[in-house]
């Protein structure tokens, strides 16, 4: 197995994405920016929610024997949420939140999507299986979303999940296991990298084939000439990507 890797903030920008690997495992994590203004009632910023929830999770990953994943994720939760307990409002629905996705692969592969940061199986047909979470695209009314309706509906049954001060997100994160017969690669994206295939007409096959033959990087570099070139009229023109590529 290979694992490769490569993360890049929006141009001047700290990174709100974080990317690790370790012998059998691969994950990624999309912290949320916050909107403008608004109180998150928490002292930490959008990157510390990050890093410290990647840390729990990555030494759960390194250390713990055949847990599942969902546990996992939710003992890290766990920590970071009593990390900041004694000093920030828990309960306040726009604390710092971040997507986790993670893929560990022993005897069959596994994988955990929590909100919108893909994963991509191609199996030995070069056919190709997204494992998604796409509760946060289809909140009632459509895109764009008022900044009400998010906090209303984050954390909720019914409405989206997302990694913040609640570890029963996790049970309730897309969740699965695959036989590795069945896979010769794996892909895992932040909803940057989304942006060639929902924006720029890019197949999932062409990202694919980007991937397996310049890496990681390549795929970023893609993307960030396609986002100069056609800059979204209603989006920023830039957002911290993130791509890895698992030969299994
Ligand atoms: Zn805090």
């Amino acid at each position: 197995m290979q694992i490769s890797h490569a993360t890049e903030s929006s141009p001047g920008q700290p990174n709100e994405d974080l990317v690790a690997a370790g012998p059998d495992w691969a994950v990624v994590f999309d912290g949320a920016t916050p909107a403008p203004g608004v109180s998150s009632g928490c002292i930490h910023d959008v990157p510390w929610l990050v890093r410290r929830l990647a840390a729990a999770l990555i030494a759960r990953l390194t250390l713990a024997g055949p847990a599942p994943l969902a546990p996992l994720l939710a003992a890290a939760i766990g920590e970071v949420r009593d990390a900041h307990a004694d000093r920030c409002d828990l309960e306040n629905p726009d604390s710092p939140s971040s997507t986790v996705s993670v893929v560990r692969i022993r005897d069959s592969l596994e994988y955990l999507v929590l909100c919108d940061s893909p994963i991509l199986l191609r199996h030995p047909g070069g056919q190709l299986t997204q494992l998604t979470d796409d509760r946060i695209s289809r909140l009632p009314g459509g895109r764009p979303y008022r900044i009400e309706l998010v906090r209303e509906q984050r954390n909720r049954p019914g409405g989206f999940w997302v990694a913040s001060t609640d570890p029963d997100a996790a049970y309730h994160a897309v969740c699965g296991t695959v036989s590795l017969d069945s896979v010769t690669d794996v892909a895992l994206f932040t909803d940057a990298v989304t942006r060639l295939a929902d924006w720029y007409g890019y197949s999932w096959h062409d990202v694919f084939a980007q991937l397996r033959d310049a890496g990681p990087a390549g795929v970023i570099r893609v993307l960030r000439a396609a986002e100069r070139a056609y800059p979204h009229p209603h989006a920023k023109q830039h957002d911290d990507a993130t791509a890895v590529h698992i030969r299994v």
